[in-house]
């Protein structure tokens, strides 16, 4: 994968772009040349998989069904017994010969198959997911029968389970078709089949099918470690008094929220003062003990210094600026536990502006891409789906901006937004107030009302 010797070569080396207007794509797509999937993997008990990345195929042990089963409550019989009636056309016409009687030899229940033989003429009581008795492969719902021979049940449709069956039943030969209201064994998953691919991120629905295959315990890569920290001597922490001049640090919250949702094991290191030696001791402490390591804060043009001089010391480090907003300046590379390049262990750095939601943005479009890829992970893309903006909108062509926008679907199906209030990269209020970004893309200008956008919605279901 790291073919490539220099992370603060590579934007360069993708000559046609000026690394201080990286277009996002770009920037993803040099990101990723660095990213090298984990390898160790740990099996963890189903319960604690979801979430987690699948390590290996899984392969089913078993057919799922285990065997033939009915998909309704009612009789199973040879399904053969159709086709002779059908066949006899003339026959089947008269009123007599359109129907099927049909005794009622015994009954199967889920977990209490019949395991008898079944005469010619024969069928049994079976209710849904009791295995086909052998020799059936039809069954015929209880609400098309005629119930004879039992007073008890008879005239009644729904017979709970336990009662005595009817001692025969009738039915029109046109109920059901051969092989009907049957389940095939091994019909959702065959034995010896790929049930799962390895790269999957696991979600509920598997986590019931590997309990469906009778699996205890699954191969899953081991959490990503992703350390983080805050700089600015103006942050103070919640809980600490907020001295003249200062304001909390939200930006670890949400890092560390954000982290949550991806499922990494998150590495809090706090609030670090704009101060050389700080910087330096929490950066290689980061490489030491993560794998990836994120900064908020100093990258913007004009910040102290000692920010990005300490980054070029420890490791190697490119300072862009993306053609996106929010979430100009970012810092990509790698950074060594020991000091200077190729010294200890080597982590991948990003340095995500300082800004709340510049943080964020930065965060969804440029790190959790790689996060996902270093976890082991099949990268999705983020569903994009169109909408009509209902408000006008600035935009600059020559980069892609994401706006907060509120978004819903009117009675037609048709999506529609509008932005939120203020777009100041330092406001997260309207980060919560939003559903969506407005993606604009690249290329486009200024918007009138009722004009084509993208939407990225920030709630999914699974
Ligand atoms: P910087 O890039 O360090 O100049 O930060 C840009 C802006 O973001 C400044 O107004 C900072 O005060 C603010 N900022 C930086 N880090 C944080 C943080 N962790 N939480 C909230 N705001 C921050
Ligand atoms: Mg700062």
């Amino acid at each position: 994968m790291t073919t490539l010797n220099s992370i603060s070569g590579s934007a360069g080396s993708l000559s046609q772009f000026d690394p201080q207007a990286l277009p996002v794509n770009a920037a993803q797509a040099i990101v990723l040349q660095w990213v090298t999937p984990l390898a160790q993997s740990e099996r963890v008990p189903l319960r604690e998989a979801l979430a987690r990345v699948l390590a290996a195929d899984v392969i089913s042990p078993i057919d799922v069904p285990a065997h033939d089963n009915s998909a309704m409550d009612g009789y199973a019989f040879d399904g053969a017994a159709l086709l002779a009636d059908a066949t006899d056309a003339a026959a089947a016409r008269t009123p007599e010969r359109a129907t099927l009687t049909l005794n009622v030899a015994g009954k199967a229940f889920a977990g209490h198959p019949y395991t008898g033989a079944i005469a010619p003429g024969a069928c049994v009581r079976i209710m849904t997911g009791a295995p086909m008795p052998a020799g059936c492969d039809t069954v015929v719902p209880q609400e098309r029968v005629e119930r004879g021979g039992n007073a008890a049940g008879e005239g009644s449709a729904a017979e709970p389970v336990g009662e005595t069956p009817p001692e025969s039943i009738t039915f029109r030969a046109d109920a059901v078709t051969p092989g009907a209201n049957r389940r095939r064994k091994g019909e959702d998953l065959a034995r010896g089949n790929a049930a799962l691919r390895a790269g999957r991120v696991l979600r509920a629905s598997d986590i019931g099918l590997m309990a469906s295959l009778g699996l205890v315990d699954v191969a899953v890569k081991r959490r990503l470690r992703v350390a983080f920290f805050s700089t600015g001597d103006e942050l103070r922490s919640p809980g600490e008094p907020l001295d003249a001049g200062c304001i909390y640090d939200s930006n670890r919250y949400t890092l560390g929220a954000m982290l949550q949702r991806l499922n990494v094991e998150p590495i809090d290191l706090g609030v670090v003062r704009d101060d050389p030696e700080s910087l330096a001791a929490t950066l290689k402490s980061a490489a030491e003990s993560a794998d990836v390591v994120l900064t908020s804060g100093g990258v913007s043009v004009g910040e102290a210094d000692f920010t990005r001089t300490q980054l070029q010391a420890l490791g190697d480090v490119s300072f862009w600026g993306l053609a996106m907003r929010p979430g100009r300046p970012l810092a990509f590379g790698r950074i060594w536990s020991g000091g200077h390049p190729g010294a200890g262990r080597a982590a991948l750095l990003f340095g995500l502006p300082g800004n709340p939601v510049a943080t964020m943005v930065a965060f969804y479009q440029i790190v959790r891409p790689a996060l996902i890829a270093m976890s082991g992970a099949t990268p999705q893309p983020v569903p994009l789906i169109p909408a009509r903006c209902d408000a006008p909108l600035r935009k600059r062509p020559g980069r892609t901006e994401f706006q907060r926008g509120i978004a819903e679907r009117d009675a037609q199906g048709q999506w529609h937004v509008a932005p939120t209030g203020s777009q100041s990269s330092g406001a997260l209020s309207t980060m919560s107030e939003a559903n969506c970004f407005i993606v604009l893309a690249h290329e486009s200008g200024d918007l009138d009302p009722g004009d084509a956008v993208d939407i990225m919605l920030f709630d999914g279901l699974v």
